[in-house]
């Protein structure tokens, strides 16, 4: 069989699909993404990225980009100051000569424009928002919101936590994690927020306390990320009764929920140059499987959504690419090169979910900050 004379569709342009369709093209397999963003230019929110040897840095570099990641990582981004709710520095990598090398940083969006420009031009397809698909022949028909069509004979979901194409490989529910957070992105933050970007020093704090977390981190483009983490029922965004679109109701209920925190993390909430979003964390239980489809399959966060308390999803998502597209292009069979890339995708998510989820039990317990000190000790 040769997978060149198959037409293959990855759904989603994250850094799992766009990795796939990078690798895949190197070894000559014909490939469109499909991108639900309207151009390459929107912008691509959330925190930055560490990417790590064996799994992020491992893909990029058998996508010959690893000295295209050097010339735009961010050297400083990760180094780390562990804080309490008090505003107590407890670890802290600038006053350490320790380095973050060996997991280094990038923004999401040079990391996106470094593999966009790897791609043949016209390789993904923008403002492709998938909706449906239906069985053809030996492929598929996909279709998208804005009513195109187009035919694939192989189809890889890499679109995201809320995937569109997990449903038609199985039909396990994720399992909300018992912790909401808020993620914010305060634009130059050295004007809006400047104590707490004094603070950072270009790096990141993990804040703890009270049961409740704060990660922030400094992003390239003189931002900064953060996420507020606390334990809430499932339906607490819903019933909660702030309107998340309305900076000042989200201010009154940090100021309310977290008024144990010092005031440095109040100036987090005190700019109005800023933009909020709820997201309640879930997962999928560690022992998932499904059977495997001769021309389907899912990657990254579509296949094993988790909280980001690891610091893995990214890195998982990439290390699908590397390990599917290796699978693909040496295949005598498609769907064992599917069967093989799906038992160890399974194997490695049981094993990350299983970490994650107890570092968000722990972070958010009693004695989280002495869990996340006591990890990081342990690491040194
Ligand atoms: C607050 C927060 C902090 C995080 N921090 C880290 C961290 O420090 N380290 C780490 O490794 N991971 C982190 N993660 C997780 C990480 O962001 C994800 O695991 C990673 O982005 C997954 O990559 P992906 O390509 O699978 O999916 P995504 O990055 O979600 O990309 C999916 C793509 O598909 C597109 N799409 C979605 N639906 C459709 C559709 N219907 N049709 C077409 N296109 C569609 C989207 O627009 C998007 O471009 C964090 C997550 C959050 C929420």
């Amino acid at each position: 069989m040769n997978i060149k004379d198959k037409k293959i569709a990855i759904v989603g342009g994250g850094p799992g699909g766009l990795t796939l369709a990078r690798l895949l093209q190197q070894g000559g397999g014909n490939v469109t993404v499909y991108e639900r963003d309207i151009n390459k230019d929107a912008r691509v929110q959330g925190a930055n990225l560490d990417l790590h040897e064996e799994s992020g840095l491992a893909a990029l570099k058998k996508a010959n980009l690893l000295d295209a990641f050097y010339a735009n990582y961010l050297p400083d981004a990760g180094k780390l100051r562990i804080m309490d709710n008090n505003g107590n520095i407890h670890i802290d990598d600038h006053a350490e000569a320790y380095g973050a090398e060996h997991r280094p940083e990038i923004d999401r969006g040079p990391l996106r424009k470094i593999l966009l420009e790897s791609l043949q031009p016209n390789t993904v397809v923008w403002d492709s928002q998938f909706v449906s698909m239906e069985k053809e022949n030996d492929g598929w028909n996909l279709l998208f919101k804005n009513e195109k069509e187009y035919y694939a004979d192989i189809v890889i979901g890499a679109d995201g936590a809320n995937s569109k194409i997990r449903p038609y490989l199985s039909d396990i529910k994720p399992v909300y994690s018992g912790v909401t957070i808020i993620e914010g992105n305060i634009y130059d933050a050295e004007k809006n927020a400047p104590s707490i970007f004094k603070l950072l020093k270009g790096g990141k704090i993990f804040a703890f306390g009270n049961e409740q977390s704060i990660i922030l981190s400094t992003k390239g483009d003189g931002s900064i990320a953060f996420y507020t983490g606390e334990k809430v029922n499932t339906n607490w965004v819903k019933e909660c009764g702030i309107n998340f679109e309305n900076l000042a109701d989200v201010k009154k209920w940090f100021e309310t929920n977290f008024s144990n925190w010092d005031s440095i993390y109040h100036e987090l909430f005190a700019t109005s140059k800023m933009t909020i979003v709820p997201r309640p964390l879930y997962h999928y239980h560690s022992d998932q499987h499904w059977s495997t489809q001769s021309n389907l399959t899912i990657i990254g966060d579509a296949a094993h959504r988790m909280p980001p308390y690891a610091g893995e999803g990214v890195n998982m998502a990439m290390l699908d690419a590397l390990e599917l597209s290796e699978g693909l292009l040496h295949a005598e069979n498609i769907k064992s090169a599917l069967e093989n890339y799906e038992t160890r995708m399974f194997e490695r998510a049981k094993e990350v979910t299983a970490i994650t989820m107890q570092n968000t039990v722990e972070m958010h317990g009693p004695k989280g900050l002495q869990y996340i000190l006591d990890m990081f000790v342990s690491l040194r």
